[in-house]
């Protein structure tokens, strides 16, 4: 598999595996392959590498290492969180969340609804940001568990969970939230942060793909989500993966000796791209507010194109970036994030997000730069909508442009 250079603005989706995070877990995979639950030295030694790792997710977040469980990505930690609640409280059957949810939380909470749960997903205002006095309004006496992201995915619009924690201790209601954009950009302390349960997801910074976790704050009971082995001292079954636990631990390290290159270097190259972006390009407009805000994100909505055209003519180029999530494209629908802040179902449909991070460099945002009001122009001349619209015969040849 070859690879020519690509220019990747993509990193809210995936990352890429640091190499120092690859050095630190092969010999997991090649030398100390046992399990960790053997009984022989060969097995149970990696147990303690296993133990080294959940220090440092720990000290990632300020949490203690017995309060965090390993688990395979941020979607299983978001739907164990909310299904412990649940299990927990059996007299407790409504949820509130927020229609800008990632689908690990919007799909899990329609799934409850099915099942005959309550749920209230909160609505967000045009700049993406939640109407605190309707939250509180929403918590009942039978509410379990109020889930409300730290940051959005889409617009990395950031929510003050630190208030909504507040909001929930005083109602007597538990609070999960899921961090998974968070590590590496804003610092972490669960403790001033004061939620019960919080999720991350170890690919968004800088480690493999398939482990995550759930931080599950001291004396909150907790159900186990996955049942078998004794493993993760009772809270999650299944033998550990463990060259993925050490590149977490890993991965920890490496995100936190970052998070002021990440807030000076990367912010500053992302806003020299937004601001660029909507310098060079008519009918261009931000999404979101733009803080309190990621500092590696941003989300542009291009009037009168498609964003899947855009992408199509980007990849040709070599640029990675996306429309909404990577977990919902593929459908032809506008993303749920865009739309619930008001964009109109056509407007949503023409939303490109450019996410950054630590590998991006100047010349990658001058690629980008050179080439897409090229892209947006061509694609804006070849579409019907267009205020110049060309004769009836270009407008077809040119509309095949993007697909071929
Ligand atoms: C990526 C992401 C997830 C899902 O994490 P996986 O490890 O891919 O399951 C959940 N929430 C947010 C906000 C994300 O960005």
């Amino acid at each position: 598999m070859s690879q020519r250079k690509i220019y990747y603005f993509d990193n809210n989706a995936t990352t890429r595996v640091a190499p120092e995070v690859i050095e630190a877990m092969t010999p997991f995979l090649t030398e100390y392959w046992g399990n960790p639950s053997s009984a022989y030295g060969f097995g149970h030694r990696t147990a303690k590498h296993i133990e080294e790792a959940r220090h440092k997710v720990a000290a990632l977040i300020h949490a203690e290492p017995r309060e965090i469980i390993f688990t395979s990505c941020g979607t299983e930690s978001n739907n164990a969180a909310i299904s412990s609640c649940l299990q927990m409280n059996p007299d407790k059957r409504h949820v509130v969340t927020t229609v800008v949810e990632h689908s690990a939380n919007i799909k899990f909470c329609k799934l409850l609804q099915k099942q005959g749960y309550d749920v209230t997903f909160l609505p967000v205002e045009a700049d993406g940001l939640l109407d605190l006095h309707l939250l509180q309004k929403s918590i009942r006496a039978d509410t379990a568990v109020v889930s409300v992201m730290w940051a959005n995915n889409e617009t990395g619009v950031l929510f003050p969970i630190e208030e909504i924690a507040a909001i929930c201790r005083s109602h007597g209601v538990l609070c999960h939230t899921d961090a998974v954009q968070v590590p590496g950009k804003l610092a972490i302390d669960v403790r001033s942060l004061g939620v019960d349960l919080l999720s991350l997801s170890a690919h968004k910074l800088h480690a493999p793909k398939g482990i995550g976790l759930l931080y599950v704050k001291r004396r909150t009971k907790f159900q186990p989500y996955i049942v078998g082995g004794g493993q993760e001292r009772g809270k999650r079954g299944g033998t550990e993966n463990v060259a993925g636990i050490v590149a977490f631990g890993r991965a920890a390290e490496f995100v936190m000796e970052r998070i002021s290159e990440e807030n000076s270097r990367v912010r500053r190259l992302r806003d020299r791209l937004e601001n660029s972006i909507l310098a060079a390009i008519p009918r261009t407009i931000r999404n979101g507010a733009i803080e309190p805000r990621l500092p590696n994100t941003s989300n542009l909505a291009f009037e009168g194109v498609e964003a899947e055209a855009i992408l199509v003519l980007l990849d040709q180029l070599g640029i990675c970036a996306s429309s909404g999530s990577a977990c919902t494209t593929g459908s032809l629908d506008p993303s749920h994030v865009l739309t619930a802040m008001g964009l109109s179902s056509s407007r949503a449909r023409g939303c490109v997000r450019f996410s950054l991070g630590i590998y991006n460099t100047e010349e990658d945002v001058d690629y980008l730069l050179e080439h897409l009001p090229g892209v947006i122009q061509r694609l804006r001349a070849a579409s019907p909508a267009s205020p110049a619209t060309p004769p009836k015969q270009q407008v077809a040849e040119a509309r095949h442009v993007p697909v071929t």
